[in-house]
């Protein structure tokens, strides 16, 4: 960042412009909604400034600048649309100590003015450093639209209110209060106009003061295979509303952004085979702080309800008496069956599909080889990196075809996800060769619309 975005307040500091054109008018449009004192040297001024002049917004001084000029003054802009002339008057601003912009000469600037989103007292300025002035004006348009045109009013209302709401608790108590007014209550309110907007805030905090503290509660949240674009908008209000995020190790840290940033995180992340947090101390800690009156997150990859020891979680709420519930996310096998363009089942292939671990907590998984072993049967294999080689010596004893598509999806949906296509006969090797570091789904029975297309030529390609 060479550039680090300030507010300043300019309430009654002096601001000198040089420049009576286009370029000079562009500014001054912007300076005008500031308490600035501006004075403008120009020796040909646009009648908008002379204008500005008359109703005594600025000075104008129709001459061009001299030494001297900018005495005392925080900012200058040169505007005068001409590089010999923005030079010279730039270095007398500099001289006076004054900090200086020059239009469109980012080079010689020493600050800049950000595209800005004016809903005072709500204010967003955009920057990229001069990168791509197309991509900020984009933006603006874009915020420009997303935030109402009451917002101002409905900002100003509310600080005006800000002493009255220390009636309520510092905290959650009083965020809650301000979230109902900005995004509930305000809104509405004031469409019956500004009056509206403050009889609405009496009422609310009224209603807020009589609320009991809300107790603690749980959410297992599903947080999608890593994707935040695959986050549910239930898992996302989730997140903004957490005090708490007790997340595991395959939880993306673009994810982890979402959350509230006083939120409390705490990594409970279990590596499959290496140190992990024990059960019995994520049971605790979620009931620990929902007891304290916390709003937990408890964030799992995928589904939550896939593989991921949600039961005993529920059940040391349901002990402590603590409240739960269940967010649905979208499972790694979803993600995995998406990006090989296949789907989990298909008339005349497969009626049914079986989602399996590759090992459990004694070991390798046992499960109903025979049964998978048949032609056309789908499995989604979770965790079955380590344990291939004993999934493949089961199902070929049981009968299973060795050309058997499998196909390994490694980071699903992720921006470094891979795809290795194989068989049954070649998965224990394949895999060994690929190295695959990622959490990774296999699919058995399955081969990528992009593999099945090549058949018969269905062999290893790492895409
Ligand atoms: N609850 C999770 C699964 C947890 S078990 C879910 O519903 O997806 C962890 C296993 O899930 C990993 O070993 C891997 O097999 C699979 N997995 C999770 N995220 C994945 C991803 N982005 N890509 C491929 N597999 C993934």
């Amino acid at each position: 960042m060479q550039h680090f975005p300030i507010f300043l307040d300019l309430a009654g500091r002096r601001v000198v412009l040089s420049g009576g054109g286009d370029a000079a008018l562009a500014k001054l449009r912007l300076l005008l909604k500031t308490e600035a004192h501006l004075t403008v040297f120009a020796a040909d001024p646009a009648p908008e400034i002379e204008n500005w002049a008359s109703q005594s917004r600025l000075r104008l001084v129709r001459r061009a600048m001299q030494p001297g000029d900018t005495l005392c003054a925080a900012l200058f802009y040169a505007a005068d649309e001409d590089a010999n002339e923005d030079a010279r008057t730039s270095a007398l601003a500099r001289a006076d100590g004054a900090l200086v912009n020059i239009v469109d000469n980012l080079q010689d600037s020493q600050f800049i003015t950000p595209a800005i989103v004016d809903r005072d007292p709500v204010t967003v300025a955009i920057g990229t450093e001069g990168a791509a002035p197309v991509l900020a004006r984009a933006i603006k348009a874009d915020l420009e639209a997303k935030l109402p045109a009451t917002l101002g009013p409905l900002a100003r209302i509310g600080k005006a209110f800000r002493k009255m709401a220390e009636a309520l608790p510092m905290g959650r108590a009083r965020r809650e209060f301000w979230a109902d007014y900005y995004f509930r209550t305000g809104p509405t309110a004031i469409a019956t106009g500004e009056d509206g907007a403050r009889e609405a805030l009496d009422e609310l905090l009224l209603r807020h003061l009589d609320a009991k503290n809300r107790p603690g509660h749980v959410a297992f949240v599903g947080a999608g295979p890593g994707d935040p674009e695959l986050l549910t908008l239930k898992a996302r209000r989730a997140l903004d509303e957490a005090d708490v995020v007790i997340y595991d190790r395959l939880i993306s840290a673009e994810i982890l952004e979402l959350a509230r940033r006083e939120a409390t995180l705490i990594d409970v992340g279990k590596e499959a085979y290496g140190p992990s947090t024990p059960q019995e101390t994520i049971n605790a800690l979620i009931v620990e702080h929902a007891q304290k009156g916390a709003q937990v997150v408890r964030l799992k990859s995928g589904d939550s309800t896939v593989f991921g020891r949600l039961d005993e979680e529920i059940e040391a709420c349901d002990a402590a008496s603590v409240s739960w519930h269940i967010v649905p996310g979208i499972t790694a096998a979803s993600a995995a069956v998406a990006a090989i363009g296949q789907s989990l089942t298909k008339r005349q292939r497969n009626a049914s599909v079986r989602l399996l671990t590759g090992h459990d907590m004694k070991g390798f998984a046992d499960h109903d080889w025979a049964t998978l072993a048949r032609p056309g049967e789908v499995a989604a294999i979770y965790m079955g990196k380590r344990s291939a080689r004993f999934i493949q010596g089961r199902l070929i004893m049981h009968g299973a075809d060795r050309t058997t598509p499998v196909t390994v999806i490694e980071n699903a949906s992720r921006p470094d996800q891979r795809i290795l296509s194989t068989t049954l006969d070649a998965l224990p090797t394949d895999l060994a060769d690929a190295n695959l570091s990622g959490p990774a789904l296999t699919f058995y029975g399955l081969a990528s619309r992009a593999a099945s297309a090549a058949l018969p030529a269905l062999q290893q390609e790492l895409a």
